[in-house]
């Protein structure tokens, strides 16, 4: 392929000589990096088929159930697919599951009861989950169902503090939450082998504890995952990851069948569980979705990788940095000033295959105490595995984007949020 064609079809793009020479000696050198990233996919892509195999998935598997959905086979055969894939007892895998709040939702409330406390060593977890849990108040939240919380803060460095661990954690003491990926907060991202430290150091303490992990953007990004390490259940959202793009809606629960079951009689009924739930179509994209979800999360991850680097070489802080091990798909990028952000945000928009003709707009958004822009053409709204990127309209004015379903996508959103960054001032790329 002659690279010069490349070249003209980014200048179509409106891309600048300048970004282009940048963006393929950025790239240049990230060969290892990248090789290191297709290789757990090559793993992950195994682990995945060895799954449906097992299974023997077939065309009646992809089959649908409308009503009740009773004896859905092709539900069913998926949730012991991604059993396999987790190795866990059972799976819970539902297009009745809204979102990934909603998944942990039905963990934590399935499994919980009056006089229980939650207990998270890694200080407050996901905004929405404040809500849920009641950190924050809400109607409906489980303080109403008279459930509390403690929490133990990571130390300053980001390490566990197991101290502070081993005081916060009662006789009360039902669940652990261990929330993986950092979300939108400024602390690190949770290896699993860090997280299995963390497991095996909380049931040395309380052995019949529950150790739920909030496994949300950390799919696949590693071999291994927090059901290979201890945790008791693992959750997550359906239009990140693991949905390969493909799935519409979606969350899953894995974990031990008890608590799995538990789950399951909070998100339909007591006493109907998980018979009933029909699967209405969606189970062919649940079954693509995962099966190219290794691909597409390291599509993704190597686009935040590219990213890193580039802007990192034109001296903005990047978290995480161009050179450390990722846990997860998420990547800050600290622009420093409002208008840089919204040009970063622009880019990410005109290079979206959906929506490519509109600009984004800082907006008061519901629950946020400064406006918010956000980036996203994206074919299931709202999916963050789809290349998206928002911001809060205050200092540091950072970027926060993920996903990018091919590398390539990902790459050219990159290049064009610089491109606009360029743009509003010549100076950042001198
Ligand atoms: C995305 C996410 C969730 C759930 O968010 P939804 O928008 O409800 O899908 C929970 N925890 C973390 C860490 C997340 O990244």
């Amino acid at each position: 392929m002659n690279g010069d064609l490349i070249k003209k079809m980014y200048r179509e793009f409106g891309i600048s000589d300048k970004v282009i020479e940048m963006s393929s000696r950025i790239e240049k050198e990230l060969k290892e990096r990248f090789d290191a990233v297709d290789a757990v996919a090559e793993y992950n892509q195994m682990k995945v088929l060895k799954a449906f195999r097992r299974n023997q998935v077939s065309e009646a598997h992809l089959g649908t159930s409308t009503g009740y959905g009773y004896n859905d086979i092709g539900r069913d055969t998926l949730e012991q697919v991604y059993a396999d894939v987790f190795h866990t007892e059972s799976a819970l895998v539902r297009a009745q599951i809204t979102c990934g709040t909603h998944a942990l939702t039905v963990a934590l409330a399935g499994n919980l009861r009056p006089g229980d406390e939650i207990f998270s060593p890694v200080g407050l977890p996901y905004d929405t989950l404040q809500g849920v849990i009641g950190i924050r108040k809400e109607k409906g939240s489980l303080a109403e169902y008279g459930v509390s919380y403690a929490q133990a803060d990571l130390k300053s460095d980001g390490s566990f503090d197991y101290e502070a661990i081993k005081a916060g954690i009662n006789g009360r003491t039902r669940l652990v939450t261990i929330q993986r990926s950092k979300g939108y907060a400024s602390r690190p991202t949770l290896s699993v082998e860090a997280i299995g430290e963390l497991i095996s150091f909380v049931k040395k303490i309380k052995p019949d504890v529950i150790c739920m992990v909030d496994n949300c953007y950390g799919e696949f990004v590693e071999t291994i995952e927090p059901s290979d390490v201890g945790a008791d259940m693992v959750v997550g959202s359906l239009i990140k990851n693991p949905g390969g793009g493909l799935a519409p809606i979606g969350g899953y629960i894995c974990g031990k069948k008890e608590y799995v079951d538990n789950a399951a009689y909070r998100l339909t009924a007591p006493g109907l569980g998980r018979e009933l739930g029909a699967s209405l179509g969606v189970n062919p994209a649940f079954y693509q979705g995962l099966f190219l979800a290794p691909a597409v999360t390291a599509a993704a991850l190597k686009g935040a990788i590219f990213a890193a680097r580039l802007y990192e070489s034109l001296g903005f802080k990047v978290i995480p940095n161009g050179t450390e091990e990722r846990y997860d798909i998420i990547q800050a990028v600290e622009l420093g000033r409002p208008e840089y952000l919204e040009a970063f945000c622009r880019g990410i928009q005109y290079a979206a295959p959906v929506d490519s003709h509109v600009t984004p707009e800082p907006w008061d958004m519901p629950g946020y105490d400064s406006k918010v822009i956000m980036a996203a053409g994206t074919f299931v709204s709202g999916a963050s595995i789809e290349l998206s990127a928002d911001g809060p309209l205050r200092a540091p004015y950072t970027a926060f984007f993920q996903g990018g379903l091919t590398y390539a996508h990902a790459k050219l959103g990159i290049m064009m949020s610089l491109q606009k960054l360029c743009e509003e001032d010549d100076s950042v790329m001198p």
